[in-house]
């Protein structure tokens, strides 16, 4: 194996697209040819995470990723939808065929630019719908590119993760990549119905079984096995079985 060259401190290894200037850009993809993109929603994810969740959990292992291996990251893709929680408050949905368009566009435009390979990660689980849909077709348009997609459970393969909705995994990764935004203490019992948007509370037909709904109860809008379990000891460790799986692919596709 040959080793990678060394770093030049004068060099940032990674940028963030929309603070860059062109220059900085033709630099870094001649140097470090991936572009990262977060792929996110704005939804209720309990009351002790940030209504980003998907998306920030989403940049935290992007950034992470992009530590390692250099490139660009991408502005988070807030505006998705698909999934269970249309119905809760400060939830924002829109249309598939709104949000694909854009995802498609795109990264069709970060391989014209001369991008080698772009990681597509969305922290929100319905994405995967989406993606499976729009990816395929990119992939054989740019057939000597590298282009991974999939959820946190899927972009690796199957590495054994779990997932939840802002339960024991997710308020496990909210711990290990942005604590200062989860407040466990903001679980409480004991609210009424006004938590609900100006429509009300949803008709039964619309309640998914696994999601808590009784506004009463600390886990309200979260599905999964109990948040209060959650550790970032525990989050740490599916990132990092995560992202040595995402590095190996990168780097094994990047040497010459
Ligand atoms: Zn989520």
């Amino acid at each position: 194996m040959t080793q990678p060259p060394a770093h030049d401190p004068e060099r940032p290894i990674f940028g963030r697209y929309e603070k860059m200037r062109p220059d900085d850009l033709a630099a870094m993809v001649s140097r470090s040819p991936v572009a990262y993109w977060p792929l996110g929603l704005l939804e209720h994810h309990g009351w002790h995470l940030p209504i980003g969740f998907d998306g920030l959990k989403a940049d935290g292992l992007c950034e992470r990723l992009a530590e390692r291996v250099g490139g660009v990251i991408l502005p988070t893709m807030w505006w998705g939808g698909g999934g269970g929680h249309h119905v809760f408050k400060w939830t924002h949905y829109q249309s598939q065929s709104a949000y694909s368009e854009i995802v498609t566009t795109t990264i069709r435009q970060l391989f014209d630019d001369g991008f080698r390979a772009i990681v597509v990660l969305a922290g929100h689980y319905p994405w995967q719908q989406t993606l499976d849909q729009i990816i395929p077709p990119l992939r054989d348009q740019f057939a000597d590119r590298l282009l991974l997609a999939g959820t946190e459970l899927t972009i690796g393969g199957d590495l054994g993760l779990a997932g939840d909705h802002a339960a024991l995994e997710e308020t496990s990764y909210g711990l290990a990549l942005f604590p200062d935004l989860v407040d466990m203490k903001a679980m409480t019992s004991g609210r009424g119905e006004d938590v609900w948007p100006q429509s009300g509370p949803p008709a039964a037909s619309d309640r998914h079984p696994a999601v808590e709904f009784d506004p009463a109860k600390p886990r309200f809008a979260q599905m999964g096995e109990d948040s209060r379990m959650a550790s970032g000891a525990r989050g740490t460790q599916a990132a990092e079985t995560l992202l040595t799986a995402l590095q190996q692919q990168l780097d094994d596709f990047l040497s010459p």
